[in-house]
């Protein structure tokens, strides 16, 4: 485990510098789905400080199991809004936010625990038929709508790419997320700040590097073939 971590830590480093980053600006979501918590409790002793979970009772059972190391908890997966409650509890940062009705209610749990709960939009970059996220030509209009929703506060963008073999092929949808971002920077809305971008994966983070990610999420390089 921590000679995988360390491996992946070092080829972001040095993706980071080959396109003259700062290493620093890159954080790496270690994804721990469904992993035990005790595999997970190796990964943290390992170095792994931010956790990425996918399903929200999976997640709230290996919280109350390790809640008490100091690492950061991200929610990567598909979110209904009727689990708001729980992921607010639980979740430092939630990547996968794709609509005014979850924003509406992650803001009314958050008010409720005093919290002002950071999230990315997630955008569905190739319009697939298959992915959650907002669409491109929406995101603008989804964001403006959502600043207005003071217990959540807006960080950036995600997205899940098509999958492709090759990095090359994917790297065009980084960039299209890049430049959305960009554009949607340069609104300067209020209690908005688009400073992360949230991509790339196991095949494809050196690519979403050199491309701008501030978070790359990556299982299977880490924890190896999930089940
Ligand atoms: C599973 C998952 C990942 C990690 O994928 P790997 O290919 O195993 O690195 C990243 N992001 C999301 C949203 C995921 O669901």
């Amino acid at each position: 485990m921590k000679d995988r971590l360390l491996a992946i830590q070092k080829r972001i480093a040095a993706a980071a510098r080959a396109c003259g980053r700062d290493p620093l600006t890159i954080r790496l979501v270690a994804v721990s789905k469904t992993m035990p918590a005790d595999v997970v409790r190796q990964a943290i002793e390992a170095g792994a400080d931010i956790l990425g979970e996918n399903y929200v009772q999976e997640a709230r059972e290996k919280f109350d199991a390790l809640h008490t190391y100091d690492v950061a908890w991200h929610f990567i997966g598909h979110l209904q809004s009727n689990k708001a409650k729980y992921v607010v509890r639980i979740f430092d940062l939630i990547h996968s936010v794709d609509s005014l009705k979850l924003v509406k209610e992650l803001d009314k749990q958050a008010r409720k625990v005093n919290k002002v709960q950071p999230v990315l939009i997630q955008v569905n970059i190739a319009l697939e038929g298959t992915k959650s996220g907002v669409a491109p030509n929406e995101t603008l209009e989804l964001i403006e709508m959502a600043a207005q929703y003071t217990h959540v506060s807006i960080k950036g963008l995600m997205t899940m790419p098509p999958f492709f073999n090759s990095p090359e092929k994917v790297r065009p949808y980084f960039a299209a997320l890049r430049e959305l971002s960009r554009k949607i920077d340069a609104h300067n809305i209020p209690n908005v700040s688009m400073q992360e971008l949230s991509m790339g994966m196991t095949g494809d983070f050196e690519a979403a590097i050199e491309e701008g990610a501030t978070y790359v999420r990556v299982g299977t390089a880490i924890f190896g073939e999930r089940y």
